[in-house]
């Protein structure tokens, strides 16, 4: 995944996180954790170190994507693999941005003609003509 790739996505961090492909990342330091539980995940990872994967960094980097986590570091690479599918259409999805650009612009400009001398705002009270 490359660093522009990652300012697009939003992102969270966890002592401990569960990966699309079911791999569990876990910071090495255990802070934020509950009692006992970087022991029991130290005790997987020796037992399925591909599935139980320790981090130095403070926390692991976690991004939902259509409802689904992925861990930035996991061995799986499947952010890397949405950032290539993003990438090798981009022609198609800029074309997708121009097109939808244009036809709701059209959109907003047909709604505010239709709207003009529309108002919901009260009229004030005109003056009589015996006032004016
Ligand atoms: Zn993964």
């Amino acid at each position: 995944m490359t660093p522009e790739f990652e300012k697009v996505l939003s992102w969270g961090g966890s002592p401990q996180a569960t990966c699309s492909c079911g791999r569990v990342h876990y910071t090495s330091g255990g802070d934020f954790m509950e009692p006992g539980e970087l022991a029991g995940l130290e005790a997987q990872h020796k037992e399925k170190p591909d599935r139980y994967i320790p981090t130095g960094d403070d926390s692991v980097s976690i991004t939902t994507f259509n409802g689904v986590p992925y861990v930035w570091q996991c061995p799986c690479g499947a952010l890397a693999r949405i950032e290539n599918l993003f990438w090798a259409h981009r022609a198609q999805i800029i074309a997708y941005y121009q097109a939808r650009t244009q036809r709701e612009l059209k959109e907003a400009t047909d709604n505010a003609a239709a709207l003009a001398g529309v108002s919901n705002v009260k009229a004030e009270p005109r003056p009589s003509k015996h006032e004016t």
